[in-house]
């Protein structure tokens, strides 16, 4: 592990004290000290007024009772989450997860990378998570339509478009979105179209929501491999998942001329030689809300592995693009050891911190998921925008937005990094970056 400023180590021990039993919590701030003691030792005055202590501690946490009545008539009961982590640059911010493991030190871990990522955007948004335990795999839609509106009956009155703008995450997409709306509008009679972002686009939505979080990893990887003279041309990539962040970093991906050879579910992943069919895994995903193991069914060259890592198999370039720590020590090495030159994550966090140590290590070039991955929430902000002045975008000119943030966050990380002493170091670069723009706006606010 690396040694923690003596200056941080004892705000890093106090979080871990008052956030008992939440690991995912402890690692994301973790790293982030990492990084810090090098701002605090170039500018003492960021210790002060317990900045770093308050950026540590969530504004407001909400924890709620979801009950709600399944298809057999039984009642259910979930837990609902809203951590309200940090609204110095503008409402908070950030997705709501559906997953059987959301607790509140995942919602807590994902709120507080949240306030970094979104700052990195260079947009007016603060950091926000939420979610449940709530498992959708394998219930009806009117389940779902009976979960989200319990949901919403709770949350909404924390909600507003100058207050906390929830979308999706894990779990959560299009139509969990759209009912969740639907019910927030039918509780506050107002029709706030920008208090919820990934909506469908004939009431609201942006144009490339849905690509954006894929597309712009792959942008921003795109960027990272030109700074060695590289691009994506003819190789070979691994991108874990089939969500839409996977699948739109596969699309990007075939664009830029790379070759996806293997994608995954939680249950196992698809290695296909002659290059993963985007179309089929859109039909099994999108369509079917089916499994991976389909695809191999379906196409007789292609491999299904049950157990294992997906980090297995020899690639140039790695998306890791599922959940968090879904890429271990022991993937990390293999994948050095079979010569990958650049790792982006797509996922938030998914990469242990060993992992991200011996990519660094190693040379390899690696974007850490809070730089990487901001493209979806860039996008959100941009809903936003066109959802304030009525107005909706064509998909280019939205593309086109996005391409430019993802862009300037990577030449800002690239620059931060370079200037505290560690080029090329984009995990230093994004932490630094991302904390001073808050710190910043915190400072200005006063204590509060
Ligand atoms: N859940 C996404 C993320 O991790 C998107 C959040 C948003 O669009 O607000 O950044």
């Amino acid at each position: 592990m690396v040694k923690i400023d003596e200056k941080l180590e004892p705000i890093l021990n106090e979080v871990i004290r008052r956030n008992a039993g939440e690991p995912e919590f402890h690692q994301a701030v973790r790293e982030v000290m990492e990084s810090l003691g090098r701002v605090v030792a170039k500018h003492p005055r960021y210790a002060d007024n317990a900045l770093i202590e308050r950026i540590c501690e969530p504004e407001r946490q909400i924890i709620f009772r979801i009950p709600w009545v399944d298809d057999q008539g039984q009642v259910q009961i979930n837990r609902g989450f809203r951590v309200q982590f940090n609204s110095a640059l503008g409402p908070y911010k950030g997705g709501i997860r559906f997953h059987p493991s959301v607790n509140v030190g995942i919602i807590k871990f994902l709120g507080f990378e949240q306030c970094f990522k979104n700052a990195l955007t260079g947009m007016p948004i603060g950091g926000g998570k939420g979610g449940s335990d709530f498992n959708p795999r394998g219930r009806s839609d009117g389940e779902i339509m009976r979960f989200c509106q319990s949901f919403m009956t709770e949350l909404y009155r924390h909600l507003g478009e100058y207050t906390d703008v929830p979308a999706g995450d894990i779990g959560v997409g299009g139509r969990e979105i759209g009912y969740m709306f639907g019910q927030y509008k039918r509780l506050t009679n107002r029709y706030e179209a920008g208090v919820l972002t990934g909506k469908a686009l004939f009431y609201g939505g942006s144009r490339a929501r849905k690509e954006a979080t894929g597309y712009g990893a792959t942008y921003f990887v795109e960027r990272m491999l030109a700074t060695r003279g590289l691009n994506f041309e003819g190789r070979k990539a691994v991108v874990s998942g089939s969500g839409n962040v996977a699948i739109y970093t596969m699309e990007k991906i075939l664009e830029f001329g790379g070759r996806i050879v293997a994608c995954s579910d939680s249950a196992g992943y698809v290695v296909d030689d002659d290059g993963i069919d985007l179309d089929l895994v859109k039909e099994i995903k999108e369509v079917r809300r089916g499994r991976i193991a389909e695809y191999a069914r379906e196409r007789k060259q292609a491999r299904y592995v049950e157990k294992g890592s997906i980090w297995d198999v020899p690639c140039d370039v790695a998306m890791p693009s599922a959940t968090q720590n879904e890429l271990t020590g022991k993937d990390a090495e293999t994948l050095v050891k079979n010569g990958v030159i650049a790792v982006g994550e797509g996922a938030n966090m998914p990469s242990t911190p060993d992992a991200v140590r011996i990519f660094q290590d190693a040379g390899v070039l690696f974007a850490p998921g809070k730089a990487a991955n901001a493209g979806g929430v860039a996008t959100s902000a941009l809903e936003m925008q066109q959802n304030a002045s009525r107005d909706s975008w064509t998909f280019e000119q939205t593309e086109t937005r996005l391409a430019t943030i993802m862009r300037g966050i990577h030449d800002r990380c690239a620059a931060t990094a370079e200037e505290f002493g560690a080029p090329g170091d984009y995990v230093l670069g994004a932490n630094i970056a991302g904390f001073v723009r808050v710190a910043e706006a915190m400072d200005a606010l006063g204590v509060i």
